[in-house]
């Protein structure tokens, strides 16, 4: 064990941020720090009426184009100031999120903090790449379609990458010249409101950017259903995604993109052309994050004639995944971001076993001493594909291994969900992996690897795993509306 991240002097910053300003509200709720299960910080809790607030500056900033209007060349100088600014901070932001999530300080650093950064440039650079369209010639008529912002975007995000997920959200709308309403989840506001602040001063006009801290129940379900909220952009559970298309109806028709995690298969063919990076991948691939990742590879698919060696393979490395202290530089695997979501995945496991799962590895919780929330990584083998284990995203660190003879058999348990967010292959046979990339219904399907993160490429699920793409050019897209216009040219023939 390292010497731990001193944390001393950091501060917590605990407020809304409305309309250009720090606002505490009469009440507050508790945020817990996951590591030691001791409060961390009493946050600001907006209600219905600190979202009416907000949205109104969100309203007014919007039509008196105060952001909108501004150049491109400016738009894009504020948001990279604003990415500059989290750069200079992100040490400060990489401990915030790593005591509010539980997750490893070498994760914030190195995943959480800089690929928010990278979003933020990427969106600046892209804000300007957008162009309209000039329809087929008419002599006696010139029309061209452009993109309009859509006015205030409500962005309701997960606790799982707090500041990541909300710059996928926030950077893209802000690029379109919307206002934006961030919704930090209860369990981890902290960065959420420090960008908030750091979006201040980077120049970003006050009320473009608000983030209103509070409960599902409250805050979410006030911005959802405000009649002057143009779209929700949400990450989480499909339970809550649904009740958003529900208070979309119930309201103004606002348009909602959900993005709804996953029962993701990884499927390894006896042909893989490099067992290693698969077994580490099938390990990592649903233990990185303490599993807590929409596209946790949770379901194994091994060919027979290797599942053996393979799935020994496999233990081995998860046994080699410690649960440690997320200050502790070292650590690679933290802790569960809540009591509460702890206790849903030991039930899940608990279930699995009553099912017929068989345990090969973890399946406690650990480091109790430590009064924090920790799992240790857990493996299930013959894991039957009408199983809880096999059909419900667990959000933890939980793997169920199936084993299959034939490739039409592996496509079809691994298309066997009601989700389809993202599927892994790993074969040499160049025609099995065009097959595989055809056949599985996905938003993402990574060959020969897993996870292939970047930037570029739209993100997001088919099926119950939602719709909408973050990332990539396709994401400016959602936070817009396409105007037609035509203009009749007298005299023209
Ligand atoms: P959740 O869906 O309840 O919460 C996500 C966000 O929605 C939070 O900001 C929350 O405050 C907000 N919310 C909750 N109820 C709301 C309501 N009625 N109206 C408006 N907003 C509301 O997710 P959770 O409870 O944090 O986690 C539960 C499960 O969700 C997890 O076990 C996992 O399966 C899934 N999840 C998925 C992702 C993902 O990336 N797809 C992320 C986090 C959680």
């Amino acid at each position: 064990m390292a010497d731990l991240v001193a944390i001393e002097g950091l501060r917590l910053p605990t407020t809304a941020i409305i309309d250009g300003s720090p606002r505490m509200t009469a009440e507050s709720f508790d945020d817990v720090g996951p590591r030691d299960g001791r409060l961390l910080a009493r946050i600001a809790l907006c209600g219905p009426r600190e979202v009416d607030q907000a949205v109104a500056s969100a309203r007014t900033a919007f039509e008196d184009g105060r952001w909108r209007d501004r150049t491109a060349k400016d738009k894009k100088r504020t948001l990279h100031a604003l990415a500059d600014l989290m750069n200079r901070h992100a040490e400060e932001l990489a401990l915030l999120e790593c005591l509010d999530t539980g997750k490893p300080i070498s994760d914030a650093r190195g995943v959480d903090v800089p690929l928010a950064i990278e979003t933020a440039h990427y969106y600046a650079e892209a804000l300007d790449k957008l162009y309209g369209e000039v329809g087929p010639h008419h002599p006696g008529r010139l029309s061209w379609a452009v993109h309009e912002p859509l006015g205030v975007i409500g962005a309701i995000v997960p606790w799982n990458f707090p500041l990541h997920m909300a710059m996928w959200k926030v950077a893209p709308a802000l690029a379109m010249g919307n206002s934006v309403m961030l919704k930090p989840a209860e369990q981890s506001p902290l960065t959420a409101i420090r960008l908030g602040e750091l979006a201040l001063e980077a120049g970003l006009p006050d009320g473009v950017l608000n983030v209103v801290p509070g409960l599902g129940e409250g805050a979410g379900q006030a911005l959802a259903r405000h009649r002057d909220v143009d779209m929700i952009a949400f990450t989480g559970s499909g339970s809550v995604g649904r009740l958003l298309m529900r208070y979309s109806g119930e309201s103004n028709l606002k348009r909602v993109s959900l993005e709804l995690g996953g029962k993701s298969p990884q499927i390894v063919f006896a042909d893989c052309p490099d067992l290693e990076a698969a077994a580490q991948a099938a390990a990592w691939g649903v233990f990185f994050n303490q599993g807590e990742v929409c596209t946790a590879a949770s379901r194994l698919l091994v060919q027979r004639d290797i599942r053996e060696t393979f799935v020994a393979r496999v233990v081995e490395i998860a046994r080699g995944i410690v649960a440690g202290d997320p200050l502790d530089p070292d650590t690679r695997f933290g802790a569960m971001v809540s009591e509460g979501q702890m206790e849903a995945v030991l039930g899940h496991i608990g279930r699995a076993a009553g099912e017929g799962g068989e345990l090969l590895l973890g399946g406690e919780r650990v480091r109790r001493e430590s009064g924090g929330f920790y799992i240790e990584p857990t493996i299930f083998d013959h894991v039957a594909h009408d199983a809880t284990l096999a059909r419900e995203e667990i959000f933890g660190p939980v793997l169920g291994v199936v084993t299959f003879d034939q490739p039409e058999e592996a496509f079809r348990i691994a298309n066997d969900t009601v989700y389809g967010l993202a599927a892994g292959v790993w074969t040499a046979d160049l025609e099995l992996a065009h097959r595989a990339a055809r056949v599985l219904r996905a938003g993402l399907v990574w060959i020969n690897g897993w996870d292939s993160c970047d930037i570029t490429m739209p993100f997001g699920g088919f099926r119950q795993s939602g719709f909408g793409r973050d990332r990539s050019l396709h994401a400016l897209e959602k936070y817009a509306d396409l105007k037609a216009v035509t203009i009749t040219l007298r005299g023209t023939r």
